[in-house]
């Protein structure tokens, strides 16, 4: 490694996460570093993907799949942004997981679309958290009820939840309600925590953070 690449700021969020797993009592590893690369340029995208990162997130179906599809052979692509049910088939067909799914509709069309398409495509349930009413996720009094639909009518296996909590709080209470969630309803991984906080997050459980404009630089708005 060149001590360029020991200073960049994704080797930087990489030492970062390593200290918060041993600050956490976490195995060394335990926590998947998610890339949050929407609306970054290429530029800003290709030293990272040449430092060996290989998971990545994106909030958009289509842009996903433009940017993406020349370089997906080795890559886990991360849906995390709204899924509108009639971008069900190609989500279904290009991502590794989606971490969006938050109502009945969008489950039954996912169940029928992973079934016609034979894809193993990984779950998460976005709760959300802060029942904030601009965003989106299943409210916090029905994740166990959905969690159980998903799994029983519609046959889905759920590998995680997800949740963004309200930016003006103090993260740490929302992680540890949605890890709460998590733990009573059997479901394994949990997705939280972002440039600002993922630290805190690891030490509330997170197995993966979302880390966006810490490693690319501020967005575009999109
Ligand atoms: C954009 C986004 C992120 C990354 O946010 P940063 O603050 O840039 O790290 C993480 N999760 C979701 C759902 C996002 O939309």
């Amino acid at each position: 490694m060149s001590d360029a690449s020991q200073t960049s700021p994704l080797a930087s969020i990489r030492a970062r996460i390593a200290a918060a797993e041993v600050a956490a009592g976490r195995a060394p590893g335990s926590v998947t570093l998610v890339a949050v690369s929407k609306t970054q340029p290429w530029d800003h995208i290709a030293p990272v993907l040449a430092a060996d990162q290989t998971v990545f997130g994106e909030n958009r179906v289509q842009e996903a799949m433009e940017r993406w599809a020349p370089h997906r052979t080795g890559l886990e692509l991360r849906l995390i942004g709204p899924l509108q049910t009639n971008k069900a088939r190609e989500a279904v067909g290009f991502f590794d997981v989606l971490e969006t799914l938050d109502r009945e509709k969008l489950a039954r069309v996912l169940a029928d679309e992973i079934q016609r398409q034979g894809r193993a495509i990984r779950l998460y349930i976005q709760v959300n958290i802060g029942q904030e009413p601009q965003k989106a996720g299943i409210a916090p009094a029905e994740a166990d009820a959905f969690i159980a639909a998903c799994r029983g009518p519609y046959g889905l296996s759920v590998e995680g939840l997800m949740c963004i909590p309200p930016a003006e709080d103090d993260p740490a209470s929302h992680f540890a309600a949605l890890r709460a969630i998590a733990q009573r309803n059997g479901v394994e991984k949990l997705s939280m925590g972002m440039s600002d906080d993922f630290e805190t997050a690891i030490a509330q459980g997170a197995t993966s953070v979302r880390v966006g404009s810490a490693i690319f630089g501020v967005r575009a708005p999109q």
